[in-house]
């Protein structure tokens, strides 16, 4: 037996007609199982950020059971092999920890999604559980679509979300849920207003949803201030908290319900898998639903919606994320200053029009960033920091044509759709992640066509400055 336990909350689920002797053995060491990793999860939560990065819920006595291996393995078996019929019968009625398919779970997901759910709730007394999917998108659909069940009570449903969100979950919600299945997206165009939020939530409404800070724009808003407003409404907030990463914001313990990642940015920093993950606390509120939705969400998704979906991410890239998730604070504290630093420069350079970075007083939702966004476990020497993520962007005296000179002028920082990357990229949104949605979605998501959007990364910050530079002054009107 594998000491995993990827099913946990699933007697909920359980069919329990006829158990037999056999059957009832299994279920018993099942529970053993289960006793285990409660007192290994309960040992975690005790220890620092690091540590729980680093190690997750695999101990010493889950390497025994796989051979002494120091490093979780990668489980690439589709399917579990079963002592026996007893075995199989109580695994498939969800009785017992068990992995059955990899479509549904596997032992290495069960490992990245532990660590995820420990990180999302780090010096919190929150419960949370966490659902891996194959991509950031998958996980936004997955966090979302189950509130959009079908309802008679509830015949025209409407969503509220920031629209300053990243351009996929733009098509999501504007294209595949508002044209296609006739879902109300009521747009929330200044993050900062709170009674704009107020304004759009109502008794249709699903579920409230925001980004922070937002990839590309870097826009912010008051968490717990909209929590307490959707709270109050009965809908859940579903918060993306991508470019922050759990070493700079824990939405949850801000109030949020469930929160989103695209693992395949800076959590996978390396830039060796798409991935991403849903994370969610006990007991959320909903208008719709079975009652083990709002009991935990992360669960029911997996064993259900997601399950008869299908987005599972492939063994190999949960190994991959996890091996990067190990350095995550340290990493995110290195890009974060880097950032800082460019940003600083590319405000005082004469070829650029405007910076954009929630660590600059100018930024509109600076006061906000300070309060929310801090590294985690603080600096070297404990003290609380702030940091304010990789990710800036900036608007290129001259138009298009001048941010177009400049991305084409840069020698080091990639040109790429990417960001959270250990190499350090850049884009222009208009003409690649926000192509798509049009001059008119853009102009609803506050994208200039001059916009150059920078994630930086482990690069020394003084070679980046001098390739942003050299860049800038070519790309510098009447040169
Ligand atoms: C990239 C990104 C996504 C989508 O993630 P994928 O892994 O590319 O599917 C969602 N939200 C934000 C903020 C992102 O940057």
């Amino acid at each position: 037996m594998t000491d995993t336990t990827s099913t946990p909350g699933a007697s909920a689920h359980g069919e329990t007609g006829g158990v037999s002797p056999g059957m009832a053995a299994w279920i018993a060491a099942g529970e053993e199982q289960r006793r285990a990793e409660a007192a290994r999860r309960a040992e975690m939560r005790r220890m620092r950020f690091d540590t729980i990065a680093v190690h997750g819920l695999y101990g010493m006595e889950a390497a025994l059971a796989n051979q002494g291996s120091i490093i979780e393995p990668v489980f690439l078996s589709p399917a579990q092999h079963f002592a026996d019929s007893d075995h199989m019968e109580a695994a498939l009625a969800y009785l017992m920890p068990s992995w059955t398919y990899s479509r549904i779970a596997n032992p290495t997901l069960h490992y990245l999604e532990e660590t995820l759910a420990l990180l999302e709730t780090y010096d919190t007394e929150v419960e949370a559980s966490a659902c891996v999917t194959s991509s950031g998108m998958s996980a936004v659909f997955m966090a979302t679509n189950p509130f959009l069940a079908a309802d008679e009570s509830l015949r025209t449903p409407n969503i509220v979300a920031m629209a300053k969100c990243y351009g996929g979950t733009f098509m999501l919600f504007s294209r595949r849920y508002a044209v296609e299945r006739g879902i109300e997206v009521r747009w929330v165009r200044d993050p900062l207003d709170l009674d704009e939020w107020a304004s759009r939530i109502d008794g249709q409404t699903r579920f409230v949803y925001g980004e922070m800070p937002t990839n590309p724009g870097v826009a912010v808003f008051d968490i717990p201030a909209v929590a307490e407003l959707a709270h109050s409404n009965g809908v859940p907030l579903i918060v993306d908290p991508t470019v922050a990463t759990p070493a700079l914001l824990r939405p949850l313990a801000l109030g949020a319900d469930v929160v989103v990642h695209s693992m395949s940015k800076a959590m996978g920093g390396s830039g060796l898998a798409i991935a991403g993950a849903l994370i969610a606390r006990r007991e959320i509120p909903s208008r719709v639903g079975p009652d083990e939705l709002r009991e935990d969400f992360a669960t029911h998704v997996k064993l259900l919606p997601f399950r008869d979906h299908g987005p599972a991410l492939s063994p190999f890239s949960a190994f991959m994320v996890l091996s990067d998730l190990r350095t995550l604070r340290s990493r995110i504290d290195q890009w974060s200053k880097g950032a800082e630093i460019a940003a600083r420069f590319l405000s005082e350079h004469p070829a650029v029009e405007a910076v954009t970075y929630p660590g600059l007083p100018s930024h509109p939702g600076h006061d906000i960033a300070r309060r929310d966004l801090w590294l985690v476990d603080g600096d070297d020497a404990g003290r609380p920091v702030n940091r304010y993520a990789h990710l800036l962007s900036f608007d290129v005296r001259g138009g298009a044509s001048a941010a177009r000179k400049a991305l084409d002028g840069l020698r080091l920082i990639w040109r790429a759709t990417d960001l959270g990357r250990i190499k350090s990229v850049a884009t222009i949104p208009a003409i690649s992640t926000h192509q798509q949605q049009g001059a008119e979605g853009r102009e609803l998501a506050g994208i200039p066509a001059n916009r150059i959007r920078l994630s930086i990364g482990g690069e020394h910050p003084d070679d980046l400055i001098a390739d942003l530079d050299r860049a800038l002054r070519g790309a510098e009107p009447g040169r």
